[in-house]
C-alpha cells in the first residue's frame, strides 16, 4: 500500500527553484535512501512532506496522519550539554498530551520506556544525554521520533559524525524497524546504501528513483576502495527506472 504518493511536486523559495516536477511513491515497507549534492533540495522535500513547509505545487497525498510520520532531524547532537535525561528526551515527544503539574503522565513514561526499549536503551533511561556516546544519542532521538507510532521513520543524516560501531548499531535497528514500519533516510553512508536500502532516490532539483537490487548485487563484490562516485556511476548503468539525465 502506498502511505505517502508525491505528484509533480516544485517548490521555490523567493528566487531559488529547489524542486520540479518531483514524483515518488512510498509504501508501507520501504526503505528510501536519499542522496544528492548539498542544495539538492533533499531537506526542503522532507520538510514538505513533513508539512513543515506549503505544497506550492503539485500533490502530496498521504494515507495516514501527520502524527504517523516520525522524523529524526539533522544534528540533534547540538545540546548535549543541555542537563536532561534520555527519558526527558523521549518525554519531550510527547507534547500533545497532558502534561501534569508535577512531572509526566505515568502513561507517559510507560510510553516513553517502551520506545527507548525499542531502540535498546531501556538501560541508560536516567542518563544524561551529554554522558552519552554520539550513537547511543542518536538512539534516544530515534526512540522519540518512535512516540507516535509512526508508519514512517524520516531521518537526516542520522550516521554523519558517528563512530563506527554506533553506525553498526543503527543500522541494525533501521533494519529491525523496517520490518514493521517504511523507513526513509538522507544519508551518503555507502553501508546504509549497499547493505541496508532497498531503493535509492537521488535529488538534484529533480527527482530520479532506482530500485537498488541490482546495483548491490553488483557492487557489493567489490573491494573497499568503492566511493559515492562509484555507486552513481552504477547506479547510472543500471537505468531501472531512470528516464533522465544525471
Ligand atoms: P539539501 O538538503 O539537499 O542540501 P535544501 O533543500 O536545504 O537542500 O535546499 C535546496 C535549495 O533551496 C538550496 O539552493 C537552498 O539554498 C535553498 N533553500 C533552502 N531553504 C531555503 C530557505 N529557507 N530560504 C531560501 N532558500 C532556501
Ligand atoms: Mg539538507
Amino acid at each position: 500500500m502506498n502511505l505517502i504518493q508525491i505528484e509533480n511536486l516544485s517548490h521555490s523559495y523567493s528566487n531559488t527553484k529547489a524542486l520540479e516536477e518531483v514524483s515518488i511513491n512510498i509504501k508501507e515497507d520501504d526503505f528510501l535512501a536519499i542522496i544528492g549534492p548539498n542544495g539538492g533540495g533533499k531537506s526542503t522535500l522532507l520538510k514538505l512532506i513533513l508539512g513543515l513547509l506549503p505544497i506550492q505545487n503539485g500533490k502530496i497525498l498521504k494515507n495516514i496522519k501527520n502524527s504517523e510520520v516520525g522524523y529524526v532531524p539533522q544534528n540533534t547532537n547540538l545540546n548535549i550539554d543541555f542537563p536532561i535525561t534520555a527519558l526527558e528526551v523521549v518525554l519531550m515527544g510527547h507534547i500533545k498530551r497532558k502534561r501534569k503539574i508535577f512531572g509526566y503522565a505515568k502513561e507517559d513514561i510507560f510510553c516513553a520506556m517502551n520506545s527507548l526499549k525499542q531502540v535498546g536503551m531501556e538501560k541508560f533511561a536516567d542518563k544524561k544525554i551529554g554522558d552519552l556516546s554520539g550513537g547511543q544519542r542518536q538512539r534516544v532521538f530515534i526512540a522519540r521520533a518512535l512516540c507516535s507510532n509512526p508508519k514512517i521513520l524520516m531521518l537526516d543524516e542520522p550516521t554523519a559524525s558517528i563512530d563506527v560501531k554506533g553506525q553498526q548499531e543503527i543500522y541494525e535497528l533501521l533494519k529491525e524497524l523496517n520490518k514493521s514500519i517504511a523507513i526513509v533516510v538522507v544519508s551518503h553512508d555507502l553501508t546504509i546504501l549497499l547493505n541496508y536500502a532497498k531503493d535509492v532516490a537521488h535529488v538534484n532539483r529533480t527527482l530520479v528513483y532506482h530500485s537498488l537490487k541490482e546495483v548491490q548485487r553488483s557492487v557489493t563484490l567489490s573491494d573497499d576502495h568503492l566511493c559515492e562516485v562509484e555507486l552513481l556511476t552504477a547506479l547510472g548503468k543500471t537505468q531501472i527506472c531512470c528516464n533522465h539525465e544525471h
